[in-house]
């Protein structure tokens, strides 16, 4: 019987992994994928105090070799099945197995939100992509269009501007969600262009995506766009499929507040999978510390 089991081995659920050992509790990481969460997917991350100038798998990295030295590190894991209700939670693997702990850390972040537009699924890994930085060299010297308007598609246009000759930049009003430092620098490209007020309607190709059908909200014609790849980068949606059923949410994510505590008791939701404010590398590891010590308390 383990004390803490964290599921999801991004920045929060290694902050809880740290805070819970050093605090002398039995714990286990579980992730389903690679670690490291969304921030994998940055280029530089820049704004996490005392690590200027890093990319996010290096910073990845850095939590992967801190946990590792209090002897935790992430164990590959699908989880089918959660049993969160009760003194002892039980989580079925997608081999039958079953993990109990006397208590559960959620910290499962959030995935790509998808546009739903006719194309998208078809035209996935042949021109629609959902990460500039991992796909963004297959596009080098040719034309794209990165969708969205917060930090993530400006990262994304600023990075694929440095490899591909042309880059649109579509969002669907005047606003941004984009911190103004980053906008700033994407507006000094010569080959960035922003068309705005706009959507996506359609993805088109053959073998491959070739164009986008355009479609404008103030009301104007649609307009073809031809692109080699579109980049997707409308946001996150919380990854909650699991204890949806059982834990309260608002708008999808896990509710709970500042103390991490979920409407379960010994369940408790870390980082973006939770009901925030701020959703940042610096609120989730702090998230996870906080998540790790209530749950100390809980045990207690
Ligand atoms: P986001 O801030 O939620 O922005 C999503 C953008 O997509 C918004 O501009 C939104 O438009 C647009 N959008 C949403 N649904 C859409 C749809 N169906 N069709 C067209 N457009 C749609 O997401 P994000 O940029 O991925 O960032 C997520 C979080 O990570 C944010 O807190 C962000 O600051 C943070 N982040 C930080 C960094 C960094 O600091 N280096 C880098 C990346 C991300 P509206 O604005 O009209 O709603």
């Amino acid at each position: 019987m383990t004390d803490v089991v964290i599921i999801g081995a991004g920045t929060a659920g290694f902050s809880a992994a740290i805070y819970a050992v050093r605090a002398g509790l039995s714990v286990r990481l579980l992730e389903n994928s690679l670690y490291g969460g969304q921030i994998v997917n940055s280029p530089d991350v820049d704004n996490y105090p005392g690590l200027p100038e890093i990319s996010g798998v290096e910073f990845a990295q850095k939590f992967y070799e801190h946990a590792s030295r209090f002897g935790v590190e992430p164990e590959t894991v699908s989880i089918s099945k959660a049993e969160l209700a009760g003194d002892v939670k039980r989580l079925t693997c997608e081999d039958g197995s079953v993990i109990e702990s006397r208590s559960v850390i959620i910290a499962t972040g959030a995935s790509h939100r998808k546009l739903g537009c006719p194309g998208e699924e078809e035209f996935t890994g042949r021109g629609v992509s959902y990460c500039a930085t991992c796909d963004g060299m297959f596009f080098r010297g040719k034309t794209v269009a990165v969708n969205g308007g917060g930090n993530t598609a400006v990262e994304d246009a600023l990075f694929l501007s440095n490899l591909c000759e042309k880059v649109y930049l579509i969002h669907r009003r005047e606003g941004f969600r984009a911190d103004n430092a980053g906008l700033n620098a994407l507006r000094a490209r010569k080959n960035v262009e922003f068309l705005l007020n706009k959507t996506v309607r359609e993805i088109k190709g053959s073998q491959k995506a070739e164009k986008l059908i355009v479609a404008d909200t103030t009301g104007r014609a649609d307009m073809e766009l031809p692109v080699s790849a579109l980049f997707v980068a409308v946001g996150f949606q919380p990854n909650t499929a699991l204890f949806a059923e059982q834990l309260e949410l608002e708008n999808g994510y896990i509710k709970a507040g500042e103390n991490c505590r979920t409407s379960l008791p010994g369940v408790f939701a870390a980082g973006d999978v939770r009901t925030k404010e701020v959703r940042q590398l610096v609120t989730a590891a702090a998230d996870g510390a906080v998540a790790a010590i209530e749950a100390g308390k809980y045990l207690a």
